[in-house]
């Protein structure tokens, strides 16, 4: 349903291309009211009943609190932000009982809803007498959009291609790869804590292919990306298909090398129901002055990449924020 050569906002520095981030963009040194601690780990968000009055956090050794006029913005990413949530007392009672975390407000579905795509793997070698470009970066230089149904109205795979010269990659380099990227699956997986330190990662259990049909889709996906490899127009290229071997089983083919394609949200859920972890604003239930705006706040999986749909959510946050208080 479309292909298109990947879009990278790079930018040329000491004769080296690198890709541009929001640091790079946003750069706060142009701000004079922005002040930045780097290496500060946040440990707690501290409330006077359901009032938010601060942050606590960690930086080199010594602790110390953050007091707010305002408000303060949760912005930690769909792994952390759920868990200093959880860390401060805003969680499922039952989950925070298990670790005698006083609860500021029962909010069940924190940590819930945990949303992420799959990529699966078709590669084929090349010849050894073909020269095969060589990339100085490590991103699949171009991209398909199809559909698990055939049907332009369900647009669900997003299929990267790329060689095996592209940089850092650990296969051969006479090869050609499809990854087709399954998306909006339907296993939903959860962040809980392993512990009350803050130093300590949460639990992540993505649940992948638990949900019926999440597996068909990445048998349909694996099976677009090697229909495409063995198009006939790529026959000067192809000598043979090296994954998966041919006859191999596609189920224990996926279970074993299917991959996260790093795309985590929904676990603070924004919606306008009550069960919803922050509302149409962004403010987190149940209490004042906290808002959260990262990915963990998607309601749904989108058909792109996260980076852009975060940024995005970022910059319609930050005018929700602003608009608050010119009222
Ligand atoms: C390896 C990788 C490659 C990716 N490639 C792409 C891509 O090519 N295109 C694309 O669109 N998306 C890509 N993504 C996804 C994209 O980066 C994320 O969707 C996006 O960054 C999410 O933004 P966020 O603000 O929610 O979280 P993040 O970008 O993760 O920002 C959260 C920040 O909070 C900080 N933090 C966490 N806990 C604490 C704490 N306790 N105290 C203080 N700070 C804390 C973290 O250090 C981090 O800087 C990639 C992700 C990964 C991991």
């Amino acid at each position: 349903y479309g292909y298109a050569p990947f879009q990278f906002n790079n930018i040329r520095a000491l004769s080296k291309l690198f890709r541009e981030t929001t640091f790079n963009t946003f750069l706060p040194a142009v701000h004079a009211n922005v002040t930045v601690l780097a290496e500060a780990l946040v440990t707690k968000i501290r409330f006077n009943d359901t009032k938010t009055i601060g942050v606590e956090y960690v930086q080199k050794n010594e602790k110390y609190f953050a007091g707010v006029r305002h408000e303060v913005v949760l912005s930690a990413g769909a792994i952390a932000s759920p868990k200093i949530l959880m860390l401060s007392g805003i969680g499922d009672e039952t989950e925070l009982a298990k670790f005698d975390i006083p609860v500021v407000v029962n909010v069940p579905e924190v940590g819930k809803n945990l949303h992420d795509d799959l990529f699966v793997s078709a590669g084929f070698s090349i010849p050894e007498d073909k020269d095969v470009p060589v990339y100085s970066y490590s991103l699949a230089p171009a991209v398909i959009f199809g559909s698990t149904e055939n049907s332009s109205s369900v647009v669900d795979i997003e299929c990267s291609v790329g060689v095996g010269t592209l940089k850092g990659f650990p296969g051969p380099k006479h090869s050609f790869w499809l990854w087709p990227n399954v998306m909006h699956l339907k296993s939903k997986g959860t962040i809980t804590l392993r512990s009350t330190s803050p130093d300590q990662a949460p639990l992540v259990d993505p649940k992948y292919l638990t949900v019926p049909g999440d597996l068909q889709s990445c048998i349909t996906a694996l099976q677009l990306g090697i229909d495409i490899g063995n198009q006939s127009s790529l026959e000067q290229w192809q000598q043979k298909q090296i994954a998966p071997e041919p006859g191999t089983d596609f189920e224990s083919y996926i279970t074993e090398t299917a991959n996260t394609t790093q795309h985590y949200c929904g676990t603070c859920r924004m919606g306008i129901d009550q069960s919803s972890v922050v509302d149409t604003e962004l403010k987190v239930r149940g209490v004042s002055a906290l808002r959260v705006i990262d990915a963990s706040v998607f309601p749904l999986s989108i058909t792109a990449n996260t980076a852009a749909a975060t940024m995005m959510i970022a910059d319609k946050g930050s005018d929700i924020i602003i608009r608050s208080y010119h009222q």
